[in-house]
């Protein structure tokens, strides 16, 4: 069976297969997209030589005392050309009058009536107070690059620079299926032996968090015949990823693998050496100029979540270039039990006592157990080697 690191760099290398397609959008809706091209500055930032503050511009000089002949406020310019004697009020954005070099602060002076007169514990050096032309960025030069995600910070410079339209990468599109003889609809209680499907709307929202689009195709019988249907049409639409639940182990029902294999999937891997999520099956289907890749997750609420989380979260944003910050070393506040060879992905809660980052695992680890999950916000990366960590250990955690 292969390892967590072995499966994952297969994933991302059939990842790294897609073709990339590219839409224009408004720059209101590029938030949280990613940027398909670099964004060049049209102008220099900042556009005009400024005033950082509210004050007086002057010409620099040993002189403590000036004469104020008139003002400019931001957006309103007037132009002076200022002697050595002379000030003029400006306020904070002003464009900066010709002849003058240097902005003292309003704190940092006495008016009476139009004279000027430096604070006697002030302190004024040549140039202080100007943003000059260009300091931020220079025309021509690369403001966004491409692949960078657009937020609130980036909009901004991507504002700055007259974007209206914006060209970002378009959404990935997959489909969710989940099998399950034991399956029902949300709005139904469960009677004997039923649950309710759950794993559709954890996948659901674990793709829109990632920004990208999903068709839920809903939830078929553990009947070969239907489960066949689904996927035979799922394999037709124009996504880039189909992702199944249930059905992929070695149970009796489990007819997952089987109709992949029938269907023309390619299969790159069956099962690695985690747990939970163990049974995952990854496949890739080609038709004509569509590439489609293909999870069989298992049906275990948990199993499939911690799976989407370790392989294809990890995947999509290796895809897109994006350097995410969500894998931490903190302390293990507890002793935990792991007695196997597996890599294990275990729910913790962590959290920061004195600026020091700590975990703590109580949960069950029981992959059915949905409600601990969800008060779980990592997951306890404990490598195939390490058994029964003891509190104090320092272990990774992946942020969920
Ligand atoms: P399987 O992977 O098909 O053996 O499913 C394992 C177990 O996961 C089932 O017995 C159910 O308890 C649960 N399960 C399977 N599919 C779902 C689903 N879509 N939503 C919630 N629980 C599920
Ligand atoms: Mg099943």
């Amino acid at each position: 069976m292969i390892n967590y690191y072995e499966a994952l760099e297969i994933i991302k290398s059939e990842f790294q297969k897609l073709k990339l397609k590219v839409e224009e959008v408004d720059i209101f809706e590029s938030y949280n997209r990613i940027l398909a091209e670099d964004v060049i500055a049209d102008v220099d930032l900042p556009p005009f030589d400024n005033s950082a503050v509210d004050g007086y511009a002057i010409k620099f000089s040993d002189k403590t005392q000036w004469k104020i002949i008139g003002e400019i406020s931001a957006g309103n310019f007037n132009s002076f050309n200022i002697s050595d004697d002379e000030a003029v009020l400006i306020t904070t954005g002003s464009k900066i009058p010709v002849g003058a070099d240097t902005i003292i602060p309003v704190e940092d002076v006495d008016v009476q009536s139009n004279t000027l007169k430096l604070k006697t514990n002030a302190f004024i050096k040549k140039g202080m107070n100007i943003r000059t032309q260009g300091n931020d960025l220079k025309k021509d030069e690369i403001a966004v690059r491409q692949f960078t995600k657009i937020d609130s910070k980036t909009i901004a410079v991507l504002a700055s620079c007259g974007k209206e339209k914006i060209k970002v990468y378009s959404k990935l599109k997959s489909a969710l299926l989940a099998t399950g003889d034991e399956l029902i609809p949300i709005n139904e209680k469960p009677s004997e032996d039923k649950f309710r499907v759950s794993n559709i709307y954890s996948l659901y929202a674990a793709m829109k968090e990632m920004n990208h689009t999903v068709i839920n195709l809903g939830f078929a019988k553990d009947d070969k015949e239907m489960i066949r249907n689904k996927v035979e049409a799922a394999l037709e639409m124009n996504i880039d990823m189909l992702i199944t639940t249930g059905g992929v182990s070695v149970g009796k029902y489990d007819f997952l693998k089987e109709i992949f294999e029938e269907q023309g999937v390619k299969e790159k891997f069956w099962k690695v050496n985690i747990k939970p999520g163990k049974p995952i099956y990854f496949g890739v289907y080609e038709k004509d100029e569509r590439r489609i890749l293909v999870f069989g997750l298992p049906g275990n609420p948990v199993s499939s979540l911690v799976n989407f989380y370790v392989f294809i979260k990890p995947a999509i944003e290796f895809l897109f270039k994006q350097n995410t910050i969500n894998k931490l070393t903190a302390t293990l506040q507890n002793d935990l039990k792991k007695k196997d060879g597996k890599r294990h992905f275990s729910r913790g809660v962590l959290f920061t006592e004195n600026d020091e980052l700590k975990i703590t695992s109580e949960f069950s680890q029981s992959s059915g157990n949905l409600v601990e999950m969800s008060r779980a916000n990592c997951l306890i990366e404990i490598e195939e080697d390490k058994l029964n960590p003891k509190k104090g250990e320092r272990l990774k955690c992946i942020l969920i």
